[in-house]
């Protein structure tokens, strides 16, 4: 069974994704840890991610990278945003998402356009949303807990900017698959955004038998 699960930032959807995977006894990949990963190496190397080339250059990163700690920061965050817009980034990272998702048993995936472009052929998907203020509260509160001192302001601020790129950008712009579940976290807790989220696609799965 591959459930794929896309949707904005700081929607939920990669808690949602995980214990979706932990529910169903299946492997989860976060896909904007590869993005990450590219625009880490750009910023390493003090890069320009709007240039393609430059963070082409990059796609080549060791599978150990994917869980350093230093890929979570709001700054890679920005960069990764921006080097997944090139179309030729999209291409080099392409085999390894369809690869995990194919591998015998099936995987939960959750990213942008898992639905739309990656797994198009998935058992279930969910697009995940929530507000811009409710993710920003939310993000805001996370780095907070983490010591970061940041205002609700700048954060909003980012994440429009970022759902701007990532919904105007002509390479898989992120937006529901036809036929995605849909699931407003706005005012759910992230328990029953879980709970909703299984009971989606226990019906969707039943629904197709
Ligand atoms: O989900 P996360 O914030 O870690 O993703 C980082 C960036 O990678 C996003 O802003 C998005 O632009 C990009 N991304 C993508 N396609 C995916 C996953 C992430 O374009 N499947």
């Amino acid at each position: 069974m591959i459930i794929a699960v896309d949707g904005p930032t700081a929607s939920g959807k990669g808690t949602i994704a995980r214990r979706l995977a932990a529910h169903f006894g299946l492997p989860v990949l976060d896909t904007g840890l590869l993005y990450r990963a590219v625009g880490f190496g750009v910023a390493r190397a003090d890069g320009d991610a709007d240039d393609e080339a430059t963070a082409l250059a990059h796609v080549d990163f060791p599978d150990a990278l994917l869980a350093d700690p230093a890929l979570r920061t709001e700054r890679v965050g920005g960069f990764a945003s921006k080097v997944s817009a090139h179309s030729k980034v999209r291409q080099a990272l392409f085999d390894r998402q369809v690869a995990f998702a194919d591998q015998p048993g099936g995987a939960v995936l959750d990213g942008r356009d898992i639905g739309t472009v990656i797994a198009p052929h998935a058992d279930a998907k969910l697009y995940v949303t929530a507000s811009v203020s409710a993710r920003a509260r939310r993000r805001f509160e996370e780095m907070r807990g983490r010591g970061e001192t940041v205002t609700l302001a700048a954060i909003e601020t980012d994440l429009a900017a970022r759902d701007a790129r990532d919904t105007g950008r002509a390479a898989a712009p992120l937006r529901p698959a036809d036929d995605a579940l849909l699931l407003d976290t706005s005012d759910l807790t992230i328990d029953a955004a879980v709970r909703q989220a299984i009971a989606l696609v226990e019906r969707r799965i039943e629904s197709r038998f």
